[in-house]
């Protein structure tokens, strides 16, 4: 994936608001209709274990090429020639920003393209995870690039023109004006760019639509909310989300997940899925990255001077708003934003933990709850107890031992104690 400014923490926000039912395959044991008792937690297989061995290493790996990749365009100089080529071929201010966008864009495509290529295509393919042929998953990545090429130029000039009138301030009002352009992004996504990938349409199952939409009344959610969406020429994996903002805010299901879970166990995810959608947590998660951005840009401001200071000569620029610095202020932010990490995905944690919470108070479906967990952590390849490290820099959500276990034990309608959401409920 090509990273830049604006993509870079976009993609980082989405991660927050899509649901942990992800890269879950076939189901094997189909659920118990009775109640037996907690539903154990299975232990991981050796091809798991494999998965999130090497899915660690591959991690590193590229958190270490996020921070390579721009400092070779800095430390070469290639990013002041290639502001050159944009200052002739564009002569105005917009479009030399703009051009430049372009062209960076482009070759960090060609250069992240065979490690996308191995962990986005081959590595999914090796593990059985992926259903995608070369072409789709090839043409996404070029409509991927063109977005995020037109959305670069449509707004990098923001900042820049910012960083020239105020030097001193311009992180704060970029990170002031960024939860609106957060806010834009989600309101257009799944009308605009999310179909570019993919069909969406109403849910083919009417019975099952009905069931669903029955539970959105009770959790307060108008109709007509719920959409279907056909990843399964994409991948095995299973999942819902909640995407868009206002009047474009939605629950989607993958057909992969209508296809492998029973219907009590997506009802279930359903209310998962709305419990997101009424405890507003899109809205806070703008909100609160937003503020974490901001504090990644003041980092980069403080930092970024400095550097200038001392490798003016081999950067080739000497203001940060010369549109070459557009590297520089990425390694920054990338690297700020691997240190803040743990605190976002504290918050998204809460957030998931809060939505099983109230997908378990409007379902009380908790043996559903635990062996939709159950299959997610099969058929994913999940490791349902993983190690330290990764819960603070790679879980966004509860670990899915966790999950399990508080499906598990979760009843206080049993011993009359209140529901915590019980309050929001129809
Ligand atoms: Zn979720």
């Amino acid at each position: 994936m090509h990273r830049f400014l604006f993509t870079a923490c976009v993609a980082f926000f989405l991660f927050t608001v899509s649901c942990a039912f992800a890269q879950a395959r076939q189901i094997s044991a189909p659920a118990s209709e009775e109640d037996q008792g907690p539903v154990p937690v299975p232990e991981p297989g050796e091809k798991a274990v494999s998965y999130y061995t090497s899915g660690n290493a591959l991690w590193v790996v590229n958190q270490l090429w996020v921070l390579l990749i721009p400092a070779l365009f800095l430390f070469s100089g290639f990013s002041a020639r290639i502001r050159d080529w944009a200052r002739k071929l564009g002569r105005r201010w917009f479009f030399v920003i703009g051009i430049y966008l372009i062209i960076f864009s482009a070759v960090n495509f060609v250069i992240d393209f065979p490690l996308s290529y191995y962990q986005g295509f081959v590595r999914e393919h090796a593990y059985g995870l992926s259903n995608q042929a070369f072409g789709k998953w090839f043409g996404d990545a070029l409509k991927s690039l063109a977005v995020g090429m037109i959305m670069g130029f449509l707004f990098l000039w923001v900042p820049y023109l910012l960083l020239e009138k105020s030097p001193k301030r311009w992180w704060l009002y970029t990170g002031l004006l960024f939860v609106r352009f957060i806010a834009f992004v989600l309101l257009i996504s799944p009308v605009w760019i999310d179909p570019l990938f993919n069909d969406f349409g109403p849910m083919k199952d009417k019975a099952l639509e009905g069931k669903i939409l029955a539970l959105a009344q009770r959790a307060g959610i108008e109709g007509g909310r719920v959409y279907e969406v056909d990843k399964s020429v994409d991948t095995k994996a299973l999942n819902a989300y909640v995407t868009g903002f206002m009047g474009t805010k939605r629950i989607v299901l993958w057909d992969t997940i209508i296809a492998r879970l029973s219907p009590r166990e997506l009802l279930v995810v359903m209310g998962h899925e709305m419990g997101h959608y009424s405890l507003g947590h899109v809205y806070k998660g703008i909100l609160f990255f937003s503020a974490l951005i901001l504090v990644t840009l003041f980092l980069a401001h403080r930092t970024a001077g400095r550097l200038t200071g001392r490798f003016r000569d081999r950067f080739g620029f000497e203001r940060l708003s010369d549109i070459a610095s557009l590297p520089m202020l990425l390694l920054l932010m990338n690297l700020f934003t691997l240190a803040i990490t743990p605190v976002a995905l504290a918050f998204t944690r809460y957030q998931e933990h809060e939505a099983d919470r109230f997908g378990l108070e409007i379902t009380r479906d908790n043996r559903a709850a635990a062996t939709a967990f159950v299959k997610l952590q099969e058929e994913n390849l999940g490791v349902p107890r993983p190690g330290r490290l990764y819960k603070l820099w790679r879980a966004s959500h509860p670990v899915i031992g966790e999950r399990i276990d508080f499906c598990n034990e979760y009843r206080p309608w049993k011993s009359g104690q209140p529901l915590k959401y019980g309050h929001l409920f129809k």
